[in-house]
């Protein structure tokens, strides 16, 4: 068997098309979305995430605001700059881009963004409201990993989903949001023993570690569907996922690759969720 291939930047082209629709009906009732983008230090990882949002934004009329900052800010000063962005109307979604440097509290700065406006859904209070189930905003990785499954057609009601990898930003969310879908939920982590057996048994896998080639072919179950969220360079330092695509492909049902899989889902689903602020900002009576 090979698998069939989730193309992230297909599906990402269509819902950006359908999100320039959105940009104009809300343009025309005079609300421009605007996204305010913080970067502080010269990480150049964050640096090309940054770009690519704000090269994104501009695709589908989204105003993006990209301030930097050197690594040298203070962490007042930083929640200074959130609270003039939480202040201002004409800016629907604030992202303040991860990692920061370790003189500041990365929760506390996440915690000082207004809910409303917390487009990565990383505040407390999104992340409670997908605990119980409340509207919110989701993070955009896992998002954008539940939109692929969707789009594929999926039915995830009583499948076997195992999630690897816990962190607040991708595992645990992805877990909540598959069993919202009704899959029972595996997650596996740093202490998991045998994680081989536990994604033998899986219909779906979402690898989501950092580490290349976790996933190989031996702990897929024929048929099964796996989403790679990792990314990792090679010995040649190509960009690479945590799944051994050539290998896993032979076994597996639906595979996405890396690059051209989650990752410009993610970026998407940041400018579903600005749209989706500043539509809901519009809706909100003026206080
Ligand atoms: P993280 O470092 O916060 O978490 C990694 C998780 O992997 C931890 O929960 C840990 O318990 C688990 N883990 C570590 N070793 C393991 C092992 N041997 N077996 C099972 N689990 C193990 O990372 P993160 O922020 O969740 O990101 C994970 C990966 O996804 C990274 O490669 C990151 O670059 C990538 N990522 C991609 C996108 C995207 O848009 N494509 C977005 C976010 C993160």
């Amino acid at each position: 068997m090979t698998a069939q291939l989730i193309d992230g930047v297909a599906l990402s082209r269509r819902l950006r098309e359908a999100l320039r629709v959105r940009v104009s009906t809300l343009s025309a009732r005079h609300t421009q979305p605007g996204l305010a983008v913080i970067l502080v230090g010269d990480n150049p990882a964050s640096q090309v995430y940054v770009r690519n949002k704000v090269k994104a934004c501009e695709e589908v009329g989204i105003r993006s605001v990209l301030e930097t900052h050197p690594a040298s800010l203070t962490e007042a000063a930083l929640l200074q700059r959130i609270a003039a962005f939480n202040a201002d109307p004409a800016i629907h979604g604030i992202l303040v881009q991860l990692p920061l440097p370790p003189h500041i509290d990365a929760q506390r700065v996440i915690e000082a963004i207004a809910p409303e406006k917390d487009v990565d859904g990383f505040h407390v209070a999104n992340a409670g409201a997908l605990m119980v189930g409340r509207p919110g905003f989701q993070p955009c990785t896992p998002y954008g990993c539940m939109k692929m499954l969707e789009h594929i057609g999926y039915p995830l009601r009583g499948k076997h989903a195992v999630v690897i990898g816990r962190s607040n930003i991708v595992g645990k969310p992805m877990a909540m949001l598959l069993l919202q879908a009704n899959a029972t939920v595996t997650i596996c982590h740093s202490a998991t023993t045998d994680l081989a057996h536990h994604t033998r048994q899986a219909d779906v896998i979402v690898a989501a570690v950092g580490r290349r080639a976790l996933v190989t072919a031996d702990m897929v179950k024929p048929g099964a569907v796996v989403i790679d969220v990792g990314m990792n360079r090679d010995d040649t330092g190509k960009l690479c996922g945590d799944v051994d695509f050539e290998g896993v492909r032979q076994v597996a049902g639906w595979i996405t690759p890396v690059p051209g899989g989650v990752g410009p889902m993610t970026i998407t689903m940041l400018l579903t969720n600005t749209v989706e602020a500043a539509e809901r900002a519009g809706a909100t009576p003026a206080r």
